[in-house]
């Protein structure tokens, strides 16, 4: 079976990603960035599901860890079918942007952006050496249209990744490397823990039409199904996995 790499799946959306295509036998290149045991679980729920898992460490906003998860890859198995960017962070504090520090600013776009567009970049090289070539995935998020003044640097970060997102479909799509965007709404993971009370009221508010909690493996589904190769006609698509947060409903 092909071999993907899903950045940031030690927990949360990423991990869903990952035992999702483990069920589909994928061999599953486990990133993580500091939490080694979550990182080991979720190989071992990919195993369980049907795939093949080893945990890589690397944080994606240095070029050197970028370099030793694509040679990890490689050495396992020679090759990479799917590259999934989705690591990614949100700000320490949410801070109102006429006050938010440039630190921060700083931070979100090197992991959130910078990291994905040059990982994306060598594993397109090496995909291009490959006879069976590749996909790739951004998971952006919601935050990529909608404005939220209380964390301008991770909006603008996502924002960042839909333009990535065409930039390498444009770049690759004579040769046979398709680019997708999943868009997630609200998703229960670590990242939302500290929000979950407001997120519980607007939802139930009917903040999205589909009234409920989005899962991990909501997410995983959507990328599970792009990864089996049934969107040969499309690149530089945007999925949205949001309840239907994006549509402007009267
Ligand atoms: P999460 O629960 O906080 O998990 C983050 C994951 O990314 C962990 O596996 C973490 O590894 C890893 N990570 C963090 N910084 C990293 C770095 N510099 N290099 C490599 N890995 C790193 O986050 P999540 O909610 O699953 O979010 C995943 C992605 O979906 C993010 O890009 C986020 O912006 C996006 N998203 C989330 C939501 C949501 O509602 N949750 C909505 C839209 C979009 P460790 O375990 O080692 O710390």
């Amino acid at each position: 079976m092909p071999t993907a790499l899903v950045t940031g799946s030690s927990r949360g959306i990423g991990r869903g990603i990952a035992i999702q295509l483990g069920e589909d036998g994928w061999h599953v290149v486990v990133n993580y960035c500091g939490n080694q045991q979550a990182a080991e679980d979720t190989c071992a729920a990919v195993v369980a599901a049907g795939g093949q898992a080893i945990a890589v460490q690397g944080d994606v906003s240095k070029a050197e860890d970028r370099q030793k998860l694509l040679d990890a890859t490689l050495e396992w198995t020679g090759a990479i079918e799917l590259l999934v960017n989705n690591a990614g962070i949100a700000p320490s504090v949410r801070a109102d942007i006429l006050e938010a520090d440039e630190d921060s600013f700083d931070k979100l776009i090197t992991v959130n952006l910078k990291g994905p567009y040059f990982l994306t970049q060598a594993v397109a090289r090496q995909m291009l050496q490959q006879p069976q070539r590749g996909q790739i995935i951004n998971i952006s998020s919601l935050s990529a249209y909608a404005a939220s003044v209380n964390r301008g640097d991770y909006c603008i970060s996502k924002a960042g990744l839909g333009m990535m997102t065409s930039l390498f479909a444009a770049r690759l799509a004579d040769d046979d490397i398709r680019v997708y965007e999943v868009r997630p709404g609200v998703i229960a993971t670590d990242m939302t823990g500290a929000v979950k009370e407001k997120y519980d009221r607007l939802i139930a508010e009917g903040l999205s039409p589909i009234k409920r909690w989005g899962q991990p493996e909501d997410i995983g589904r959507a990328v599970r199904a792009i990864a089996r190769g049934d969107f040969p006609f499309s690149t530089g698509e945007v999925i949205n996995v949001d309840g239907g947060f994006h549509m402007k409903v009267l």
